[in-house]
């Protein structure tokens, strides 16, 4: 089993794990757990294609995609909520061109407000990043406050002890797009670069005592920071949507998130 099919298995086991919590997040994480089902199998079926190696051109890999993405579907159809179950059934009945252009349009101008193209292309960027293929064509904002890899905005914050030391370590941001991590620096914020401390406020609730709202009021924008120094097998992706009572919170205050997550809060 490869490092990246492991990814999948810690998502599920954690969001598995969570849903059985009483919180106010239960049905989320029921429903988010089948959807990282779903998008583990698109994953596999990229993996397991002999035949077929990704371009990194959405345009000439998107016919793969395409017939991967079936069971996601069905999924959704089936368990989503009442919205995405209306999408999911026009999806499925849709012209595969016209939703090969969908996923086209996203893929060079993301929104979070598309569920379907972001949960589809998040396997699929993953799986160019495990097979190391360049993204191309898909040129989007750079600098360091978007994934080095793909481009994609950051979804949530985590950190973690690492050995060295280095002052400007140890904060991490996961990107929203292709699932994979890169180092920032502490005191920043991620959405406009801010960095004077009075701007930057970090706010905890006790009944998440490992997780917080880094907002900033230059841009007032927030992202989730999940403390894996205080809850080591929390899982970012996953605690993230626990923690759903944090983003009405951040909402209540005025701050916008940098990037909405697949249960759209
Ligand atoms: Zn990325
Ligand atoms: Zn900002």
């Amino acid at each position: 089993m490869s490092k990246m099919a492991g990814f999948w298995d810690k998502q599920i086991d954690r969001a598995d794990q969570l849903a059985t919590e009483p919180s106010g997040a239960k049905e989320l994480l029921t429903f988010y757990a089948r959807l990282l089902r779903a998008q583990a199998q698109i994953y596999e079926s990229f993996r397991s294609r002999n035949d077929w190696v990704p371009s990194g051109d959405l345009a000439n890999d998107v016919t793969v995609v395409q017939s991967s993405m079936t069971g996601l579907l069905e999924c959704v159809e089936r368990y989503g909520p009442e919205s995405l179950a209306e999408e999911a059934r026009v999806v499925l009945a849709a012209e595969p061109t016209v939703v090969a252009l969908e996923l086209i349009e996203y893929w060079h101008n993301p929104s979070d407000m598309q569920f379907f193209p972001k949960a589809v292309l998040q396997p699929y960027a993953l799986w160019l990043a495990e097979s190391r293929t360049t993204p191309a064509r898909r040129e989007l904002a750079g600098g360091e406050r978007t994934c080095p890899f793909c481009g994609g905005k950051p979804q949530v914050s985590f950190l973690q002890s690492k050995e060295s030391g280095a002052e400007s370590g140890n904060r991490d941001l996961v990107c929203a797009t292709c699932l994979c991590s890169w180092e920032f620096r502490r005191v920043v914020c991620a959405n406009c670069g801010e960095e004077r401390p009075a701007k930057l406020g970090y706010f905890h609730s006790p009944e998440f005592a490992y997780v917080r709202i880094e907002a900033c009021d230059t841009c007032k924008h927030y992202i989730k920071g999940i403390d894996l120094t205080r809850l080591g097998h929390a899982v970012p992706l996953v605690d993230e949507i626990y923690a759903a009572p944090l983003d009405l919170w951040a909402r209540e205050h005025g701050y916008t998130k940098i990037e909405l997550n697949l249960v759209g809060l």
